[in-house]
């Protein structure tokens, strides 16, 4: 089970179905788990749904029923700041969204997943 996926249990209301799972990696779990945090205090209910949390074009995605407008701002927020944390360690240092595949990843974790010919052997920068 994905790390994320545990934010589910601690806000059983809010994830009933039709949830439609957590399409993201765990290096955005803390920024998940601080926004759910935040949206207790902002005093959203069991009226609160969220529908699908994922990434998309290498940003955070969460689709909500029955936010209140200050919730949806601070969503949005989110959403924004997740392209500079990386989707796979959670680290903000040296992340970057680029490459044919769109995803929001640091240099580290970048480096395994590029295209590197043929030959595996030159990992030098
Ligand atoms: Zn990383």
């Amino acid at each position: 089970m994905k790390k994320v996926e545990q934010l589910r249990a601690k806000h059983p209301s809010w994830f009933q179905r039709p949830f439609y799972g957590f399409g993201c990696d765990d290096g955005w779990y803390k920024l998940i788990r601080d926004l759910l945090e935040e949206l207790e205090l902002m005093g959203m209910d069991e009226n609160f749904r969220v529908l699908q949390v994922k990434e998309k074009f290498g940003g955070l995605r969460f689709y909500t029923q029955g936010a209140s407008q200050e919730a949806a701002r601070r969503i949005e927020e989110v959403c924004q700041d997740s392209f500079n944390v990386c989707e796979r360690c959670g680290t903000r240092e040296n992340v970057t969204t680029e490459g044919s595949w769109v995803v929001t990843l640091c240099k580290d974790c970048r480096k395994p997943h590029e295209y590197k010919g043929a030959e595996l052997e030159d990992w030098d920068d």
